[in-house]
Protein backbone atom coordinates (compact mmCIF):
# COMPACT_ATOMS: atom_id res chain seq x y z
CA UNK A 1 0.00 0.00 0.00
CA UNK A 2 2.59 2.35 0.88
CA UNK A 3 4.51 2.02 -2.67
CA UNK A 4 0.64 2.43 -4.32
CA UNK A 5 0.42 5.54 -1.98
CA UNK A 6 3.92 7.15 -3.18
CA UNK A 7 2.86 6.17 -6.60
CA UNK A 8 -0.34 7.83 -5.94
CA UNK A 9 1.14 10.79 -4.87
CA UNK A 10 3.40 11.12 -8.03
CA UNK A 11 0.56 10.93 -10.18
CA UNK A 12 -1.22 13.87 -7.89
CA UNK A 13 2.15 16.11 -8.68
CA UNK A 14 1.86 15.41 -12.60
CA UNK A 15 -1.74 16.27 -12.42
CA UNK A 16 -0.89 19.66 -10.40
CA UNK A 17 1.66 20.77 -12.86
CA UNK A 18 -0.60 19.79 -15.69
CA UNK A 19 -3.17 21.82 -14.55
CA UNK A 20 -1.20 25.10 -13.73
CA UNK A 21 0.85 24.60 -16.91
CA UNK A 22 -2.27 24.72 -18.99
CA UNK A 23 -3.75 27.88 -16.61
CA UNK A 24 -0.20 29.57 -17.69
CA UNK A 25 -1.43 28.53 -21.46
CA UNK A 26 -4.80 29.83 -21.00
CA UNK A 27 -3.09 33.50 -19.71
CA UNK A 28 -0.79 33.32 -22.55
CA UNK A 29 -3.71 33.29 -24.95
CA UNK A 30 -5.46 36.50 -23.57
CA UNK A 31 -2.04 37.81 -23.50
CA UNK A 32 -1.70 37.47 -27.53
CA UNK A 33 -5.44 38.57 -27.56
CA UNK A 34 -4.17 41.62 -25.41
CA UNK A 35 -1.35 42.32 -28.00
CA UNK A 36 -3.42 42.14 -30.95
CA UNK A 37 -5.81 44.01 -29.77
CA UNK A 38 -3.45 46.97 -29.09
CA UNK A 39 -2.15 46.80 -32.46
CA UNK A 40 -5.86 46.92 -34.07
CA UNK A 41 -6.53 49.87 -31.95
CA UNK A 42 -3.50 51.31 -33.34
CA UNK A 43 -4.36 50.72 -36.49
CA UNK A 44 -7.83 51.62 -36.38
CA UNK A 45 -6.85 55.44 -35.30
CA UNK A 46 -4.42 55.45 -38.09
CA UNK A 47 -7.43 54.24 -40.62
CA UNK A 48 -9.55 56.66 -39.10
CA UNK A 49 -7.17 59.63 -39.30
CA UNK A 50 -6.58 58.75 -42.88
CA UNK A 51 -10.59 59.25 -43.63
CA UNK A 52 -10.71 62.34 -41.83
CA UNK A 53 -7.84 63.56 -44.13
CA UNK A 54 -9.44 62.07 -47.33
CA UNK A 55 -13.14 63.58 -46.39
CA UNK A 56 -10.98 66.77 -45.51
CA UNK A 57 -8.99 67.06 -48.80
CA UNK A 58 -12.50 66.62 -50.64
CA UNK A 59 -14.27 69.49 -48.85
CA UNK A 60 -11.30 71.70 -49.90
CA UNK A 61 -11.60 70.17 -53.55
CA UNK A 62 -15.57 71.73 -53.05
CA UNK A 63 -14.22 75.11 -51.53
CA UNK A 64 -12.14 75.20 -54.57
CA UNK A 65 -14.94 74.70 -56.98
CA UNK A 66 -17.09 77.05 -55.11
CA UNK A 67 -14.74 80.03 -55.19
CA UNK A 68 -13.99 79.06 -59.10
CA UNK A 69 -17.84 79.66 -59.49
CA UNK A 70 -17.77 82.72 -57.29
CA UNK A 71 -15.19 84.33 -59.50
CA UNK A 72 -16.73 83.52 -62.30
CA UNK A 73 -19.89 85.15 -60.99
CA UNK A 74 -17.87 88.15 -60.50
CA UNK A 75 -16.89 88.07 -63.70
CA UNK A 76 -19.67 87.93 -65.25
CA UNK A 77 -21.31 91.03 -62.95
CA UNK A 78 -18.22 93.20 -64.03
CA UNK A 79 -19.51 91.87 -67.87
CA UNK A 80 -22.75 93.45 -66.95
CA UNK A 81 -21.75 96.31 -65.27
CA UNK A 82 -20.27 97.89 -68.74
CA UNK A 83 -23.96 97.46 -70.21
CA UNK A 84 -25.71 99.13 -67.43
CA UNK A 85 -27.99 102.10 -68.25
CA UNK A 86 -28.87 103.63 -64.89
CA UNK A 87 -27.01 104.75 -61.25
CA UNK A 88 -29.69 102.64 -59.68
CA UNK A 89 -28.45 99.90 -61.82
CA UNK A 90 -25.15 100.30 -61.75
CA UNK A 91 -24.88 100.58 -57.64
CA UNK A 92 -27.30 97.36 -57.48
CA UNK A 93 -24.42 95.72 -59.42
CA UNK A 94 -21.56 97.14 -57.73
CA UNK A 95 -23.39 95.72 -54.14
CA UNK A 96 -23.41 92.58 -56.10
CA UNK A 97 -19.59 92.03 -56.33
CA UNK A 98 -19.07 93.36 -53.26
CA UNK A 99 -20.94 90.33 -51.43
CA UNK A 100 -19.69 87.92 -54.13
CA UNK A 101 -16.19 88.91 -52.84
CA UNK A 102 -17.23 88.89 -49.50
CA UNK A 103 -18.20 85.02 -50.31
CA UNK A 104 -15.38 84.26 -51.86
CA UNK A 105 -13.16 85.44 -48.74
CA UNK A 106 -15.29 83.58 -46.48
CA UNK A 107 -14.45 80.74 -48.64
CA UNK A 108 -10.54 81.17 -48.83
CA UNK A 109 -10.38 81.85 -44.56
CA UNK A 110 -12.75 77.93 -44.76
CA UNK A 111 -9.74 76.66 -47.58
CA UNK A 112 -6.99 77.67 -45.07
CA UNK A 113 -8.38 76.53 -42.20
CA UNK A 114 -8.41 72.93 -43.90
CA UNK A 115 -4.94 73.53 -45.04
CA UNK A 116 -3.58 73.90 -41.59
CA UNK A 117 -5.47 71.16 -40.35
CA UNK A 118 -4.22 68.79 -43.42
CA UNK A 119 -1.32 69.73 -42.55
CA UNK A 120 -1.76 68.67 -39.30
CA UNK A 121 -3.12 65.30 -39.72
CA UNK A 122 -0.67 64.47 -42.58
CA UNK A 123 2.40 64.66 -40.11
CA UNK A 124 0.14 62.56 -37.46
CA UNK A 125 -0.09 60.00 -40.10
CA UNK A 126 3.58 59.86 -40.70
CA UNK A 127 3.90 59.49 -37.13
CA UNK A 128 1.72 56.94 -36.39
CA UNK A 129 2.68 54.97 -39.62
CA UNK A 130 6.45 55.30 -38.38
CA UNK A 131 5.25 53.63 -34.73
CA UNK A 132 3.12 51.31 -36.80
CA UNK A 133 5.95 50.08 -38.17
CA UNK A 134 7.87 49.82 -34.62
CA UNK A 135 4.70 48.55 -33.16
CA UNK A 136 4.35 45.95 -35.31
CA UNK A 137 7.92 44.71 -34.91
CA UNK A 138 7.66 44.67 -31.32
CA UNK A 139 4.30 42.81 -31.33
CA UNK A 140 6.84 40.14 -33.74
CA UNK A 141 9.28 39.47 -31.78
CA UNK A 142 7.00 39.28 -28.33
CA UNK A 143 4.75 36.82 -29.67
CA UNK A 144 7.62 34.90 -31.01
CA UNK A 145 9.06 34.49 -27.72
CA UNK A 146 5.69 33.57 -26.56
CA UNK A 147 5.39 31.07 -29.09
CA UNK A 148 8.81 29.64 -27.75
CA UNK A 149 7.67 29.48 -24.47
CA UNK A 150 3.86 27.91 -25.56
CA UNK A 151 6.09 25.09 -27.12
CA UNK A 152 7.95 24.57 -24.42
CA UNK A 153 5.07 24.04 -21.94
CA UNK A 154 3.23 21.77 -24.24
CA UNK A 155 6.30 19.40 -24.82
CA UNK A 156 6.25 19.76 -20.98
CA UNK A 157 2.52 18.61 -20.92
CA UNK A 158 3.25 15.59 -23.56
CA UNK A 159 5.99 14.44 -20.99
CA UNK A 160 3.60 14.75 -18.34
CA UNK A 161 1.29 12.95 -19.78
CA UNK A 162 3.25 10.12 -20.64
CA UNK A 163 4.47 10.41 -17.21
CA UNK A 164 1.20 9.89 -15.68
CA UNK A 165 0.06 7.09 -18.08
CA UNK A 166 3.19 4.98 -16.69
CA UNK A 167 2.16 5.70 -13.28
CA UNK A 168 -1.35 4.93 -13.61
CA UNK A 169 -0.47 1.59 -14.73
CA UNK A 170 0.84 0.94 -11.71
CA UNK A 171 -1.98 1.69 -9.71
CA UNK A 172 -4.57 -1.18 -8.55
CA UNK A 173 -7.40 -0.22 -10.23
CA UNK A 174 -9.59 0.34 -6.94
CA UNK A 175 -7.05 3.22 -5.52
CA UNK A 176 -7.08 4.96 -8.43
CA UNK A 177 -10.66 4.75 -8.84
CA UNK A 178 -10.86 5.81 -4.95
CA UNK A 179 -8.27 8.60 -5.80
CA UNK A 180 -10.69 10.00 -8.53
CA UNK A 181 -13.77 10.11 -6.64
CA UNK A 182 -11.81 11.81 -3.86
CA UNK A 183 -10.09 14.43 -6.12
CA UNK A 184 -13.37 15.54 -7.99
CA UNK A 185 -14.66 15.66 -4.13
CA UNK A 186 -12.04 18.25 -3.26
CA UNK A 187 -12.48 21.99 -3.96
CA UNK A 188 -8.69 22.40 -4.25
CA UNK A 189 -8.38 19.00 -6.49
CA UNK A 190 -6.14 17.23 -4.22
CA UNK A 191 -7.03 14.02 -3.21
CA UNK A 192 -4.39 12.51 -1.72
CA UNK A 193 -2.72 14.68 1.45
CA UNK A 194 0.30 13.67 3.78
CA UNK A 195 0.71 13.73 7.47
CA UNK A 196 3.30 15.00 9.33
CA UNK A 197 3.77 15.32 13.08
CA UNK A 198 -0.12 14.47 13.18
CA UNK A 199 -1.26 17.29 11.09
CA UNK A 200 -3.31 16.61 7.78
CA UNK A 201 -1.41 18.64 5.09
CA UNK A 202 -4.76 18.70 3.12
CA UNK A 203 -6.66 20.76 5.69
CA UNK A 204 -4.08 21.51 8.52
CA UNK A 205 -5.52 19.48 10.93
CA UNK A 206 -4.55 17.39 13.81
CA UNK A 207 -5.58 13.78 13.15
CA UNK A 208 -6.65 11.64 16.18
CA UNK A 209 -3.63 10.00 18.07
CA UNK A 210 -4.96 7.25 17.17
CA UNK A 211 -5.35 7.26 13.59
CA UNK A 212 -1.95 8.70 13.71
CA UNK A 213 -0.09 5.66 15.35
CA UNK A 214 -2.13 3.66 13.06
CA UNK A 215 -0.89 5.38 9.89
CA UNK A 216 2.29 4.76 11.40
CA UNK A 217 2.13 0.73 11.97
CA UNK A 218 -0.36 -0.67 9.64
CA UNK A 219 -0.01 -0.39 5.89
CA UNK A 220 -3.33 0.78 5.20
CA UNK A 221 -5.95 2.96 2.98
CA UNK A 222 -7.02 5.19 5.42
CA UNK A 223 -8.64 8.72 5.13
CA UNK A 224 -8.36 12.36 6.97
CA UNK A 225 -12.01 12.43 9.34
CA UNK A 226 -11.30 15.92 8.58
CA UNK A 227 -11.41 16.70 4.60
CA UNK A 228 -11.72 13.02 3.77
CA UNK A 229 -8.78 12.90 1.91
CA UNK A 230 -6.53 9.81 1.41
CA UNK A 231 -3.54 9.91 3.75
CA UNK A 232 -0.11 9.22 3.50
CA UNK A 233 2.82 8.67 6.23
CA UNK A 234 5.50 11.67 5.17
CA UNK A 235 8.33 9.89 6.36
CA UNK A 236 10.57 12.90 5.06
CA UNK A 237 11.69 14.42 8.06
ZN1 LIG B 1 -7.38 16.57 6.21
Amino acid sequence: MKEQLYTLVKVQKIETETSNIKAELGQVSKKLEKLDDELHAFEQALADEESSFDELTKKYRDFESDAQTNLSSVDKTKVKLRSVKTNKEYQALLKEIEDQKAKNSKIEDQMLECLERLDELEKSIAKKKQDHVELSEQLKSEKGIIAQDVEQKKKRLVELDMAREEMVGMIEPKLLEKYNTTKSQQAGGLAVASVKNAVCYGCNMNIPPQMYNELHRRDALMFCPHCHRILYWDDSG
